[in-house]
């Protein structure tokens, strides 16, 4: 939604650093309008990420700062909506020599690792020859996102395995080298939670590295590109660890989420007197709100907070005038 993308790109403009737009796959919906149906088409999704995508781009351009196109999780069901999406960036391809998107992700780790490398190297490599790149997954994030709900699942789970990692580079690599990222399991989690069972652990990213480039026998010390999902409510320690590892792309939004909020929350506490009618307040009773309940300006106060907390992300990440580096 645009208060959103505003915020996005005020923040990258201000950390003169490049910036990450995704939208997920009801992201999309709600940008199209809560009030079409999605069907199993996924034609709403697709129509709202296109627009978000024509609309971030358009903008960014005036306000100067890199941003990647990317979209969030995409599980079996909602193929539909991922096909939608590279036919669209084939189209734009066509015209303008890139993709709309610069990457998309594959979310098939709720099945079996073959078959999810199977589908996802099929999708690679229609996506590499119009220079978009893949996200997949593997293993499982920990938490709740999206209406995906994995807040009981075995701890175990929580963690990928070398192996599976191993595996991912060997289905990959060869289709299309460089051009996707793994989203691995370290006990990340979508969503904040107070301390439980899962324990962020950005070690088992750097032993997957060690473990790719002793079987493949290579030079470089980090074969694979590591995506950390669920960013939210990390400390810095983890975050820059998980970046040594090999981590390129975090995705923080439940802490965005609650910045937004908060924005909100913290103008109604303040403005309350002004906000219970549209006329009467204590400067006297024919006094007109107005211009305290218009949406632009309680918004305003959520792309604020909102840019505040992603200017907290771009230091976590090392990202600060990345730009000028
Ligand atoms: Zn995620």
């Amino acid at each position: 939604m645009s208060p959103i993308i505003n915020a996005c790109l005020e923040a990258a403009k201000k950390a003169n650093s490049p910036m990450i737009v995704q939208f997920s796959n009801g992201g999309g919906i709600y940008n199209a309008g809560k009030g079409l149906k999605n069907e199993a088409d996924q034609k709403t999704a697709v129509m709202g990420c296109v627009a978000g995508a024509l609309h971030v781009r358009a903008l960014a351009e005036f306000y100067g700062v890199p941003v990647i196109l990317h979209t969030d999780h995409c599980s079996k069901a909602l193929l539909p909506w991922f096909d939608g999406l590279l036919e669209a960036n084939e189209e734009y391809f066509a015209k303008h020599g890139e993709p709309l998107f610069s990457s998309h992700m594959l979310d098939l780790s709720e099945e079996s690792i073959e078959e999810n490398m199977e589908i996802s190297a099929k999708y690679l490599k229609r996506m590499a020859a119009i220079d978009c790149h893949l996200e997949v997954e593997i293993g499982i994030t920990g938490g709740e996102e999206d209406g995906v709900d994995n807040t009981d699942v075995a701890p175990e789970d929580l963690y990928s395995k070398p192996e599976e990692i191993h595996q991912v580079y060997k289905a990959l690599e060869p289709v299309a080298p460089g051009m996707y990222s793994i989203a691995a399991a370290f006990g990340n989690v979508h969503g904040v939670y107070s301390p439980g069972n899962v324990k962020l652990t950005p070690k088992i990213l750097g032993n997957a590295q060690k473990f790719v480039k002793a079987e493949e026998g290579l030079e470089t010390d980090k074969p694979c590109y590591f995506v950390f999902h669920g960013g939210s409510g990390s400390s810095r320690e983890d975050i820059r660890e998980a970046i040594d590892y090999g981590v390129i792309k975090m995705n923080i939004d439940t802490d965005t989420q609650w910045s937004f909020w908060d924005g909100v929350k913290d103008y109604v506490a303040d403005k309350s007197d002004y906000l219970q009618g549209q006329i009467g307040n204590p400067d006297g009773p024919e006094k007109p709100n107005k211009k305290y309940y218009d949406p632009r300006m309680w918004l305003r106060e959520a792309e604020t907070y909102t840019v505040n907390r992603l200017l907290g992300a771009y230091e976590d990440l090392n990202a600060m005038d990345a730009l000028s580096k």
